[in-house]
């Protein structure tokens, strides 16, 4: 049988400074205020050219679908919607799936008659199980809109 020669692990320095520094570290932070706040009781600061949730002005709409065809993903669908509108004879408005829009506001920028248009609200969040807002719900409050 080999003769197996037992090798000793070299011994490791204790490493004292980052000891040191992580201490220094966790004392500063303990310090510290909480970065995070307690939305929603507490509303976040959001910047003021800040844009997000799009809205329509459904009797300004003219159904042209020039929104649906700039938008780069597909988040535009055109919908059929039975209301009066002498200047929407085709009686379709766009929808938006906000699961996919990238917020680039080609919508807004294409649309002749400012029909379509991105706001200052961020909240959006859903119980149900899309993203997709009708041409209807575009155009209610966010606390209107059936979660
Ligand atoms: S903002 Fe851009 S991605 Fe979103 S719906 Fe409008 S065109 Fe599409
Ligand atoms: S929202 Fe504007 S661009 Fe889109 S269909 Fe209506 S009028 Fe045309």
């Amino acid at each position: 049988m080999a003769n197996v020669k037992e090798v000793e692990e070299p011994k490791k320095p204790v490493p004292v400074f980052s000891m040191i520094r992580g201490m220094g570290m966790l004392g500063k932070n303990l310090l510290r205020k909480p970065v995070t706040i307690q939305y929603p009781e507490q509303m976040p600061y959001i910047p003021e050219r800040f844009r997000f949730r799009i809205f329509l002005t459904l009797d300004s709409c003219v159904g042209c679908t020039l929104c649906e065809q700039v938008c780069p993903n597909g988040s535009i669908k055109m919908e059929h919607l039975d209301r009066e509108n002498p200047h929407n004879k085709r009686k379709i408005y766009p929808g938006v799936n906000f699961g996919t829009c990238t917020v680039c506001r080609n919508c807004e920028e294409i649309c002749p008659t400012h029909a379509i248009y991105l706001s200052h609200e961020f909240q959006t969040s859903r119980t149900k199980n899309s993203f997709y807002y009708s041409p209807e719900e575009l155009s209610k409050p966010e606390h209107e809109v059936l979660k």
